[in-house]
């Protein structure tokens, strides 16, 4: 293919050679400040997409034989397993079990070019994702953003109460969790200790349910031995839920059997509490009229999600609506209200099943909805009509800690030791390459026998200001 000049290269400052311009031009990537269009480089159909999460991920993979162009940009070099990052933020896996570089999984897949940057907005009428100082054309656009952690508005108390969403998340609340303990190891006033040694875990959907049972275990069971001043497994953990039941979005006689598995291991559930302020040594909880304040360094974020600012982004420039957490209200075709070019899938879409009932933010639902995506994208290339997204359910499963889950597979539900093994399975099949798959397999054999979870490395910013205490004086 003939090189095809990009104007204005040079404010791109990476001295492109004719090769890296006419792979570039080829994609519609070109500078912000103008430059030529590439649709004359290739006639191939573009297919843009923002996110290599499960959505965008699988959206990609499916475009494997299709005729078409594919840029998948993300602003990580790498697809995270969300699922397992409280594993992460726990000891038990290290980042790179959970994570796999997105230029390694596409690598043979000829069509697709992975491109690494932040996507600040869009340009719709002229077809245009905007990415830091480029932007690039589509024919088809696919959006699969995802989440963020939402604070309803008091964003004050992310800084105390970290959520569990990137590689970063987790490798902080590790720090945080086991932080706690190095520092009460420190410390001679037991009201201190007490308070070091308490954890709190807010949000009981399978996040919270899932982090504290993993909590829990670091203290009982893989600390039991390490200290010689306190005793981990004297340390308690919260789990703090505003409704009347975990997991809500299960069945009630689940919902009742985590709970009991969660108190087994020694954690206080507290249902119908809601959290009215989290400070830097304390989290205030509400329930009517009665107020709590519990005095803890560790407060864990599971509570709330929020949309993408990217949906807020496309929905000014289409018109398209969004729902209370910011999610575009997308077509039975996942497409936007008179953009049929434009497809959102994921997180980011507020998807409706025949009860009308918005699709759960899921994995299986996003990497449903990647596959559909290029099947419309491939049918439409066909000019063939394509029937409207259906998500095929199959089931939602939570673990509360070693040996203990809860599945509900639609007609059949249970819990107990063979849930935990269906999920242990599942995870591990869902786990994108074969070298995951492998280490993770290795790491939860090895940490089942001997209990330990090898990866619990505080990294990080250790000085003295980073944790709330030092010599039983608070930092100011
Ligand atoms: C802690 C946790 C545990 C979970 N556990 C489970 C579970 O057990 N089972 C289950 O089914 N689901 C679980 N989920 C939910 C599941 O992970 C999500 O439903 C799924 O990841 C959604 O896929 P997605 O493609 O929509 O978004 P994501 O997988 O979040 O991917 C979004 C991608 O977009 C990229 N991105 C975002 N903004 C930009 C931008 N501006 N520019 C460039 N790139 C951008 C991100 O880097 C990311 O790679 C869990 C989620 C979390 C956070």
């Amino acid at each position: 293919m003939a090189a095809v000049p990009l104007q204005g290269q040079q404010h791109c400052g990476y001295g492109l050679t004719a090769h890296r311009v006419s792979a570039l031009a080829s994609q519609g990537v070109r500078p912000n400040n103008g430059g030529m269009s590439a649709g004359s480089a290739s006639k191939s159909h573009r297919v843009v997409i923002v996110g290599g999460g499960f959505g965008g991920l699988h959206a990609a993979r499916s475009l494997k034989r299709a005729p078409v162009r594919v840029t998948l940009i993300d602003r990580r070099n790498f697809h995270l397993f969300q699922p397992l990052l409280y594993q992460v933020a726990t000891g038990a896996l290290s980042p790179a079990d959970i994570t796999s570089p997105l230029r390694g999984i596409l690598r043979r897949q000829s069509n697709a070019f992975v491109m690494l940057g932040e996507v600040s907005g869009f340009n719709v009428s002229k077809r245009e994702v905007l990415v830091e100082t480029q932007r690039v054309e589509y024919e088809t656009l696919i959006v699969a953003a995802g989440l963020h952690n939402n604070y309803f508005g008091n964003e004050g108390w992310e800084k105390h109460a970290p959520g569990l969403k990137t590689i970063e998340d987790a490798t902080d609340i590790r720090r945080r969790i086991l932080g706690a303990f190095e520092r009460a190891e420190r410390e001679s006033d037991p009201v201190l200790i007490r308070e070091l040694l308490t954890f709190v875990v807010i949000g009981g959907g399978p996040t919270g349910v899932e982090l504290a049972g993993a909590v829990a275990e670091v203290a009982k069971h893989t600390l039991r031995h390490d200290f010689r001043a306190i005793d981990p497994r004297s340390a308690r953990i919260e789990l703090i839920e505003g409704a009347n039941r975990i997991l809500p979005l299960y069945p009630e006689d689940l919902s009742v059997r985590a709970q009991r598995s969660l108190e087994n291991l020694g954690i206080q559930v507290r249902t119908g509490w809601m959290v009215s302020d989290i400070q830097r040594a304390a989290v205030t909880i509400r329930r009517g009229e009665e107020t709590e304040t519990i005095a803890t360094h560790t407060v864990l974020w599971a509570a709330g999600i929020r949309a993408s600012p990217l949906g807020q982004a496309l929905a000014e420039q289409t018109g398209a609506e969004l729902d209370a957490a910011g999610r575009i209200l997308v077509r039975p075709d996942l497409t936007l209200p008179g953009h049929p070019e434009i497809v959102v899938i994921g997180d980011l879409a507020h998807c409706q099943d025949k009860q009308g009932q918005p699709l759960p933010g899921i994995a299986p639902v996003a990497m449903q909805q990647g596959q559909y995506a290029a099947k419309l994208v491939k049918a439409r290339l066909r000019n063939r009509a394509h029937p409207p997204f259906r998500y095929r359910y199959r089931g939602q499963m939570a673990t509360i800690g070693r040996a203990a889950a809860v599945a509900d597979l639609g007609r059949l539900r249970f819990g107990g030791y063979f849930a935990w093994l269906l999920w242990l399975f599942v995870h591990l099949l869902a786990l994108v390459e074969f070298e995951n798959r492998l280490l993770v397999f290795v790491q939860w054999t090895w940490n089942y026998i001997t209990r330990n979870r090898s990866a619990r490395l505080i990294t990080g910013d250790m000085s003295t200001r980073s944790l709330p205490f030092v010599s039983g004086k608070r930092n100011e």
